[in-house]
């Protein structure tokens, strides 16, 4: 098995979310949702790291970080 194999995914900088659900409509696989009204959340095992939440986002708070598989 390869190790520290790297992978993408979707994270939200929630301080700075406006909670407007762009990124919800265009996810693929719908890994990303508002938490409570207030701020999306992507789920790290949903992720497929495509990056269209981050494209979509008219705040730009979506970075797509490269993690430890
Ligand atoms: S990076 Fe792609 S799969 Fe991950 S939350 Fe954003 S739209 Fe969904
Ligand atoms: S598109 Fe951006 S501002 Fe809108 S809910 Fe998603 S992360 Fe928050």
């Amino acid at each position: 098995m390869v190790k520290n194999r790297k992978k993408r995914k979707a994270l939200v900088q929630q301080s700075y979310c406006v909670a407007c659900g762009c990124c919800v409509k265009v996810c693929p696989v719908g890994a990303i949702q508002i938490m409570n009204g207030i701020t999306a959340q992507a789920d790290p095992s949903t992720c497929i790291g495509c990056g269209k939440c981050a494209k979509e986002c008219p705040a730009s708070v979506i970075e797509i970080q490269e993690v430890e598989d």
